[in-house]
């Protein structure tokens, strides 16, 4: 009988989002119409430059002399000129990633779930707290994590984020191997310093880790101080792996197209890690469609940027709505500046789920309990930027009536 991957069965079910939407179903009547601030995706359409690219793609696929079959390079996912103006992106900023070291896949919730096929089942894994769930997952799928205690996986290390630290994590007591940093933050909206991220660059070299760095909203970064890549970081090129998506940042997450940067520099028994993932890739991918990254490549032309930019204005308008009118409401706001997130403290004495409900029974307003990211949630609240700008007007202006 064939036996099974028995780190499946340690998995709790999926609790978090059911759990809301059950809520949301079960609350009959509202007196006014349900408006979600909790949604993680974004709602604006894809940019006209992408758009047109696309369409351009997709004819030229219908003619022989210009149909596109397997992407040649497939090896590291890419058409030149992706990877080209993916190397370009990165040297506006001074940066100096060669385009061999850059790696296009369908997004980046892929790339950190598979990277984890680079490194021993030993490993000992550190997520901050609250995380995005995915690298906690994957790290138990692959039997990185123990077992489950229904708060805590027993072989995770886990990094507290609160306001006390300013949702930046200390360096922890015991060795981690593998690090998952995101910055800006999902869930806390917060976006770390290089004075922060120099303390876990110094760590991950000093101690042959690796850093796992999920830069998904770096776009989204609008206080100058705040680095947009590891890489900016001295020494990051000999212990960081960086995820970026096109997601949030071009409106992809139903489109489908992300990257990894793995340096040459960074090597670890003797292996270059960039090496390694060519490996894996070239064995268990194909690359993304030539369409997708026609439109991936429009976003990032003078004209694509400039309506990414737009549209990003616009949910960093709702944060700055959310943010304002949660401190207007006496709630401690957090976040929101430099990410579409708004991390809240919930009222004193009370717990996320309890003010979820709060907030859902009295103001008919969907938020997501900060516990539901981590035992370090509790008693926080995340609301997200990504809706529609008059609808969170008035969810905020709601909220306010409610408290
Ligand atoms: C949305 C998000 C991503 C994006 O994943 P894709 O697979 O590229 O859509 C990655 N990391 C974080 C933290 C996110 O919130």
């Amino acid at each position: 009988m064939v036996k099974l991957n028995d780190n499946f069965q340690k998995l709790p079910g999926g609790y978090l989002f059911p759990e809301i939407a059950r809520r949301v179903r079960e609350f009959q009547n509202p007196a006014k119409p349900i408006i979600r601030l909790g949604i993680g995706d974004v709602t604006l359409p894809l940019p006209p430059a992408v758009v047109e690219a696309m369409k351009k793609a997709a004819g030229e696929m219908g003619h022989k002399e210009t149909f596109h079959g397997y992407c040649d390079n497939y090896t590291n996912g890419a058409y030149d000129f992706l990877r080209f103006a993916i190397r370009d992106d990165y040297r506006v900023r001074g940066l100096d990633i060669a385009d061999d070291e850059i790696f296009v896949s369908d997004g980046a919730k892929s790339d950190c779930g598979n990277i984890g096929d680079l490194f021993s089942a030993d490993c000992r894994v550190a997520v901050c707290d609250p995380v995005y769930p995915v690298y906690v997952d994957v790290s138990a799928m692959a039997g990185r994590a123990g077992d489950f205690n229904g708060a805590r996986w027993s072989r995770l290390i886990y990094l507290p984020c609160t306001a006390e630290n300013g949702f930046f994590p200390a360096l922890p007591e015991e060795k981690a191997d593998l690090i998952f940093l995101c910055s800006p933050n999902n869930p806390t909206g917060a976006a770390a310093t290089k004075e922060q991220l120099r303390l876990w660059v110094d760590y991950a070299n000093d101690n042959g880790s690796v850093l796992l760095y999920d830069g998904a909203y770096e776009a989204f970064i609008t206080e100058d101080d705040r680095p947009h890549s590891i890489y900016e970081l001295p020494g990051a090129d000999t212990c960081a792996i960086e995820f970026r998506t096109f997601s949030k940042t071009a409106g992809f997450t139903g489109v489908r197209c992300g990257y990894t940067v793995i340096p040459k520099a960074l090597v670890r028994d003797g292996a270059r890690l960039r090496d390694m993932w060519n490996r894996r890739q070239g064995s268990k991918f194909n690359g993304v469609s030539y369409i997708v990254q026609r439109g991936a490549e429009a976003s990032l032309t003078p004209e694509g940027r400039a309506q990414c930019r737009e549209n990003i204005a616009y949910y960093l308008d709702n944060a700055r709505v959310i943010r304002e009118g949660l401190a207007r409401a006496g709630l401690s706001a957090y976040g929101g500046v430099n990410a579409p997130y708004i991390w809240a403290k919930t009222p004193e004495g009370v717990g996320s789920w309890e003010f979820f409900d709060k907030l859902l029974y009295t103001a008919c307003v969907v938020t997501t309990p900060g516990a539901g990211f981590g035992p370090s949630g509790e008693g926080y609240i995340r609301l997200t930027a990504f809706g529609d700008a008059d609808a969170t007007a008035e969810a905020v202006e709601r909220i306010r009536a409610v408290l």
